[in-house]
């Protein structure tokens, strides 16, 4: 068996949790519940992270396809993210996923991509990863001495660096490599070098079975013991298997791993037909026949139908050895169908894969700038509303007492006037006295401070005036109406005294502030009169007020 996973992280997440149980033995169940539980795109890393533990776990149960589109789009995510040692990995993962699919030329160039950005960023673990995926890639380019040698180099430098699962890693694919060798060299005939391939076979499975009980590692015993098994039943050596066997069968057992108990079947009916109980062999090959599902483990149907043909011929029961070599052939050409179809597949997975993840990109960008452009817009029309609010104060306003001023005064004036038809009106002017010493003895920013309060004293003294506006500099006009106007004069006199009255030696020292006012009274009924006829009236009030001595309020 080959095959052992890198490390995980401390479950936290459903999907984490689903890809920590899939370290060890992989159950279709666990990886359905990771596919279950794949975290949404806008999760970019989580999702990335998921789609690469995923990728590492599909081969194991045969779900080759599956694998290249994990593969495909975890690689994208990382592109996107930038994550250099997560690109490693994911060309890493889906070397194996192409080394599987016999699609050598994909896996190679997925593990030589990972070796030069593993040696990019001085990462020398991820460098090793690489070529021991390498080394799966020339076995699927159909080179088992050239993938032993270039997986030994990465078994040095995991030795080296003291990583044990590495190193693990690489001597157990190392016995897989020159255990096929082994086979093919049987396969093909050529049987002088079949001892020698044999023994190296044996001596790296031991290897690996010797590390796996150092590390007290039940898994990689289960690996390693399982290749030791083959190694020595090439060697028909089943003495030293069948004991080998036992205990691999308990640890199978005990451990639950499901794939290893069937392959187990294998090595028994192997071991039963070298001890010469040749139809309990044949039984237990037919029967594993039977429970096997070749579209998942088409290695172990042929490896299977490889082991009847063999013992029914040793055993010089042609017509049988003929029908299963017939089999044989019938499920080799079947699986070089499905291999070729599942290839083709792979490929316009990778392509469907990338078209979709750069529309998805497109996509995303489209959306991007749509919402740029809404939140521009929204923006403009939020400065244009400010803008036009804010004109259409200066229009009316005046800055400096925010009271209506002279333009607003002069709009409404004439509206007002057509009241007098059904109301009173007063009219009032009210003109600071002596501003202008105002200005000369504390200066003009005095002047508008005082300008300013005195705006918010008559304000306040007149809530209820139907108008009130800086008519210029130092000069009011006040408009009341109905009851307001009625109560003019005393109205008047109020706001005088409270002008007097008003501290303004507290803003400024040594301030003090009168009024003087103008106003006129136009009773209801009376036809109503041009406002600048009324506001004349008022202003020969004012200037009798002032004449008077200001600080006074006088009538027309
Ligand atoms: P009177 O009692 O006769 O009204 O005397 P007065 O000094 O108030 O009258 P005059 O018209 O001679 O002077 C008004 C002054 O008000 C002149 C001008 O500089 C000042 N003034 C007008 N507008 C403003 C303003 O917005 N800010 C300041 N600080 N002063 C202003
Ligand atoms: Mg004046
Ligand atoms: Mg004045």
């Amino acid at each position: 068996m080959s095959e052992v996973g890198m490390s995980a992280e401390a479950p936290h997440a459903a999907w984490q949790e689903a890809l920590a149980r899939l370290r060890h033995d992989t159950r279709q169940a666990d990886v359905d519940a990771l596919v279950a539980a794949m975290p949404s795109r806008e999760h970019e890393a989580e999702r990335a992270a998921a789609l690469l533990g995923l990728t590492r776990a599909l081969p194991r149960v045969g779900r080759l396809a599956e694998a290249v589109r994990s593969g495909s789009e975890a690689l994208h995510h990382f592109e996107l993210l930038g994550d250099l040692p997560g690109l490693v990995d994911t060309r890493c993962a889906l070397a194996v996923v192409y080394a599987h699919l016999e699609l050598g030329r994909e896996a190679m160039e997925h593990a030589l991509g990972a070796l030069d950005l593993a040696r990019q960023l001085g990462d020398r673990e991820r460098e090793t990863w690489a070529l021991l995926r390498m080394g799966n890639a020339y076995q699927a380019l159909g080179d088992p001495v050239q993938a032993r040698e270039t997986t030994q180099q990465a078994r040095e430098l995991a030795q080296a660096m003291n990583l044990t699962e590495l190193e693990f890693g690489c001597l157990n694919n190392q016995a897989h490599f020159t255990l096929d060798e082994c086979e093919q060299l049987l396969r093909d005939g050529e049987l002088e070098r079949v001892p020698l391939v044999q023994a190296l076979a044996q001596t790296l499975a031991q290897d690996a079975v010797l590390l796996a009980q150092r590390e007290g590692h039940a898994y990689w015993q289960a690996l390693a013991l399982s290749n030791l098994i083959d190694a020595l039943m090439l060697g028909d050596d089943w003495r030293r298997a069948e004991p080998l066997l036992m205990s691999l069968s308990e640890l199978a057992e005990r451990c639950g791993y499901a794939t290893l108990r069937l392959e187990l079947r294998l090595q028994h009916a192997r071991v039963s037909a070298a001890q010469g109980h040749v139809d309990v062999a044949l039984a237990q090959a037919e029967a594993l026949l039977h429970d096997n599902d070749p579209a998942k483990a088409r290695r172990l149907e042929r490896r299977t139908l490889q082991v009847l043909y063999a013992v029914n011929k040793q055993h010089g029961r042609t017509d049988a050895a003929l029908h299963h070599l017939e089999r044989l052939l019938a499920a080799d050409r079947r699986a070089t169908r499905q291999a070729q179809a599942l290839q083709i597949q792979a490929l316009l997975i990778r392509q469907e894969v990338k078209s979709a993840m750069a529309r998805a990109a497109h996509a995303q960008a489209d959306a991007q700038a749509a919402q740029a452009r809404a939140r521009h817009l929204e923006m403009e029309k939020q400065r244009l509303q400010e803008r036009l609010t804010r004109t259409e104060h200066d229009a009316l306003e005046d800055l400096l007492t925010r009271l209506a001023n002279r333009r607003h005064a002069e709009t409404a004036l004439p509206l007002l006037m057509q009241r007098t038809l059904n109301e009173p009106l007063a009219l009032a002017l009210l003109d600071i006295d002596h501003f202008k010493r105002v200005n000369d003895r504390f200066g003009h920013a005095v002047g508008d401070r005082v300008l300013r309060e005195f705006a918010n004293l008559v304000r306040q003294q007149v809530r209820g005036a139907d108008l009130l506006a800086r008519w210029g500099g130092e000069e009011f006009v006040l408009v009341l109406l109905g009851n307001g106007a009625q109560q003019a004069l005393p109205i008047m006199e109020r706001l005088r005294e409270a002008v007097a009255q008003h501290p303004w030696g507290q803003a400024q020292e040594g301030l003090t502030l009168s009024t003087s006012i103008g106003f006129t009274l136009q009773p209801a009924g009376s036809p109503a009169p041009t406002w600048p006829v009324v506001m004349q009236r008022a202003d020969q009030a004012l200037y009798r007020a002032k004449a008077g001595g200001r600080n006074q309020v006088c009538s027309a």
